[in-house]
């Protein structure tokens, strides 16, 4: 099978091109290409013909077939893309007034089951290739002529469950040489996944950690989202201490409100208790309507309440802004989707 060159960081990319008998030099014109958003080895035109032929023998570039693009009222896009193996992925972009940002899928599906999400509900399908998570942030500053500035790891699929692509993503992505985008404008999110939590910490990335946590009560997370059975929120609360600890970066904690599961101030006391003195941001989600999970309660207002319970504690916390929720891009909504439905 051949090696598809998106996946490879500058540095692999030097050795790679090495066992050619090509010069550093060559691999960094390569990368170069690569991230301009050339897809074809025949474009690489300060390589000689011979170079490209060997490159086209042995490698590939992977790129992700755009097949739909809805654009919400609120300007916010989703991008339906089509892998390779034939498997669909789903990207969105929302522009600001401070630069572009992309919510990138990491997986084709997700293993972990979270009621509230529509990313989960046919399991897990496969991680995504460095490349493949690349290419969703190369095709779509193609297609909008524009530089993405930011980057959210919150699409389909549970990140640290990929962790090794991820980490080789964000040194691609943050190299100088190719779209050089900052890791203070990277956020990775995941549901708790304490043991890679504890690994990502030994990387001492300067990225943004998002944790769902979602409940204050054992019981009420569990009853959201498996993982809360595996580990207690003493305990990811504890690695999440040790994330800071070795880091220096305050952690965001995603809270996703649900009418009458855990939005009432009890509950939210509790939160504000238990993150009472960390080094954190609180950041309040109203809860999107899923086909078939929660679709009745939608409510977006009368949540500053519960901001205030928090603030009082010392914790700051905001409530997202909901975009894209009429083309299904909003937090939650993003679904492995397949030809037929379109
Ligand atoms: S919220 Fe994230 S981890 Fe949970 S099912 Fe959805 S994509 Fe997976």
């Amino acid at each position: 099978m051949k090696k598809d060159l998106k996946s490879f960081t500058r540095k692999a990319l030097v050795k790679e091109m090495a066992s050619l008998n090509l010069p550093p030099y060559r691999a960094n014109q390569i990368f170069q290409w690569i991230h301009k958003g050339c897809n074809d080895f025949d474009e690489m035109t300060n390589l000689s013909k011979s170079m490209r032929d060997l490159l086209s023998r042995d490698y590939t570039l992977t790129a992700l077939e755009q097949v739909k693009k809805q654009i919400s009222q609120d300007g916010t896009e989703k991008y339906l893309f089509q892998l390779p193996d034939g498997e669909m992925i789903e990207t969105v972009l929302m522009r600001y007034k401070h630069g572009n940002s992309i919510c990138l899928s990491t997986q084709v599906g997700c293993a972990m089951g979270c009621q509230f999400c529509a990313s989960g509900m046919e399991g897990l399908v496969r991680n995504l290739s460095a490349g493949e998570m690349l290419d969703q942030i190369l095709s779509i500053s193609r297609s909008i002529a524009d530089r993405i500035s930011h980057v959210v790891l919150m699409g389909s699929g549970e990140p640290l469950q990929n962790l090794e692509e991820v980490v080789k993503l964000l040194n691609i992505i943050n190299d100088e040489e190719g779209l050089h985008i900052s890791l203070r404008h990277v956020t990775v999110s995941t549901c708790g996944l304490l043991p890679q939590i504890y690994q990502l910490a030994e990387y001492k990335l300067p990225i943004n950690l998002a944790i769902s946590l979602h409940a204050a009560s054992d019981d009420i997370r569990q009853n959201m989202m498996p993982i809360a059975r595996q580990y207690s929120i003493d305990e990811l609360l504890k690695a999440c201490d040790s994330y800071v600890e070795m880091t220096n970066r305050r952690i965001t904690y995603e809270y996703a409100l649900v009418p009458g599961v855990n939005d009432y101030p009890e509950e939210i006391q509790k939160l504000a208790q238990k993150l009472k003195g960390k080094l954190c941001h609180v950041n309040l989600i109203p809860v999107n309507p899923v086909d078939g999970v929660f679709p009745a309660h939608h409510r977006q207002e009368g949540y500053q309440h519960i901001v205030r319970i928090l603030e009082k504690q010392g914790i700051s916390a905001t409530i997202r802004r909901e975009l894209g929720a009429d083309i299904d891009a909003s937090c939650g909504q993003l679904k492995r989707r397949s030809k037929e439905e379109l």
